[in-house]
């Protein structure tokens, strides 16, 4: 049945629940506060990278050790910054308790099938649109400068392989080869042949373009105050720009979608992962592949004649200032690796910064609440949003259209911390 559905977040994923949905033929409204023309935030400031190699999700063994050692570290690459809100702590708990071997056996295989359902979505998006945001399947490197590093890597590959996704591990001599043209001072690194990458700006905007071309109606500069309930359902949603109402509402506002749940009583734990992206637009040397720097915790990806670097794991309040001295750490830790990458190269280069919508389990919300009929979750992707957003447009279409869902989404529940603290009556909402 041909439907009203209403996607609260023009990021990536909204984009994309938006054109899968209008591709079944339902009816589409985007509500986006930003402009269109906008080019910051998280779907544009990433590193543009497609990765099935990125099964492991954040919260795993060894991730809260790591907190506490760079804690006192301005310039460290993964940062909790303190601050008194129950919400952090909240979160900070449902975190260490999914730090366990459990939650990454549990999740690595559903990762998997998503990301690589995700790059087939995008092979097919590039075939028909023409590839205007240069999706090649490139491969990516994963650099290390220690051999502690990359034992540890060696295993990751290891368990890779297991998962049926191929991983070798190379010396620094066979990542030369890869790589002819940067030099870098690493002890070797692991090579997934299957990773992809694109360009952000270019995807967003042809995206935006190609929803359009199939009905979908993008009211940028419109902004969600709050909503309107009919009974068990929502009516619809206040905005700067008076009340739109549909038959569904999908929430898709990144790290903005736990404010907003909290709103009609929901608890969608989210923190935000603060990140930053250097461009230089002509760099003297550039890369082939994409590659994480794995001490640094940091990324590069080549795209057209620029080269961006990204990095750092902040979590924050929502906050989008950039600090300087986490650009000064990840500036100084892209020199160790790349030695003709000074801090005079990056002294040019564009800074971004995008909110990382970090769930605390590490795996997205996709799904339906029980609280409300036709209310939606498609966020909490972290690090992973535009690897996975094709297949989570593709689940919340399926469900929106009463269809069996491609992959099982049980453990992606919006509901799975529907229990604990932070679920209230409803605020903000008003019964028509
Ligand atoms: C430095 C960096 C590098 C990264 N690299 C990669 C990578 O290589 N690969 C990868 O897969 N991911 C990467 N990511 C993560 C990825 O960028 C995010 O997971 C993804 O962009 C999240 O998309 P989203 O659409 O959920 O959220 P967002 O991009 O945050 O979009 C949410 C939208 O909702 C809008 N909104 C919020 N509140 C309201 C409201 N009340 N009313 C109307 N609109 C509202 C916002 O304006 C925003 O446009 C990276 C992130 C960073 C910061």
């Amino acid at each position: 049945m041909n439907r009203r559905i209403a996607i609260i977040g023009g990021g990536v994923v909204g984009l994309s629940v938006a054109h899968a949905c209008a591709s079944r033929g339902h009816r589409v409204t985007v509500i986006e506060r930003a402009a269109a023309e906008r080019d910051g935030g998280c779907s544009f400031a990433n590193a543009g990278m497609v990765v099935s190699s990125h099964f492991v999700p954040l919260a795993s063994p060894g991730m809260i050790g790591l907190a506490l050692r760079w804690m006192v570290d301005p310039e460290s690459p993964f940062h909790l910054k303190p601050r008194a809100s129950a919400a952090l702590l909240d979160w900070g708990w449902k975190f260490w308790r999914a730090c366990t071997d459990e939650n990454v056996a549990r999740a690595a295989p559903l990762l998997r099938d998503l990301h690589l359902a995700s790059r087939a979505g995008y092979e097919k998006w590039a075939a028909q649109w023409g590839n205007r945001f240069e999706f090649v399947e490139s491969g990516l490197l994963v650099l290390c400068r220690t051999e502690h590093a990359l034992a540890d890597e060696a295993r990751i590959a290891h368990l890779a392989r297991e998962l049926d996704v191929p991983a070798t591990v190379l010396t620094a001599g066979a990542v030369a080869a890869i790589e002819p043209d940067m030099r870098m001072t690493i002890a070797g690194g692991v090579h997934f042949p299957r990773d992809a990458r694109l360009v952000p700006a270019r995807l967003m905007s042809a995206l935006q373009e190609q929803t359009r071309r199939i009905g979908v109606h993008l009211r940028h500069g419109t902004e969600v105050h709050g909503f309107r309930l009919n009974g068990s359902r929502i009516g619809g949603v206040e905005t700067s720009d008076g009340v739109i109402g549909a038959d569904e509402f999908v929430l898709c506002a990144g790290i903005w979608s736990s404010q907003l749940a909290r709103r009609l009583g929901l608890s969608l734990p989210m923190q935000a992962g603060k990140g930053y992206s250097l461009t230089v637009e002509k760099p003297a040397a550039t890369m082939r592949t994409c590659a994480i720097l794995s001490e640094a915790r940091a990324a590069v990806t080549p795209m057209g004649s620029a080269l961006r670097f990204g990095g750092t794991m902040e979590i924050t309040a929502i906050d989008e200032t950039i600090e300087r001295a986490r650009v000064r750490g990840l500036v100084k830790s892209i020199g160790t690796y790349f030695p003709d990458v000074t801090r005079e190269v990056l002294a040019d280069a564009t800074i971004r910064t995008g909110l990382r919508p970090c769930s605390p389990d590490g795996l997205p919300y996709v799904g339906r609440f029980a609280r409300y009929a036709n209310l939606s979750a498609a966020t909490g992707h972290a690090m992973m949003g535009v690897s996975l957003a094709p297949i989570t447009g593709t689940l919340i279409a399926e469900l929106l259209s009463g269809e069996r869902t491609t992959l099982p989404i049980a453990a992606l529940s919006p509901d799975r911390y529907a229990r604990s603290r932070g679920a209230a009556t409803p605020q903000a909402a008003i019964a028509t």
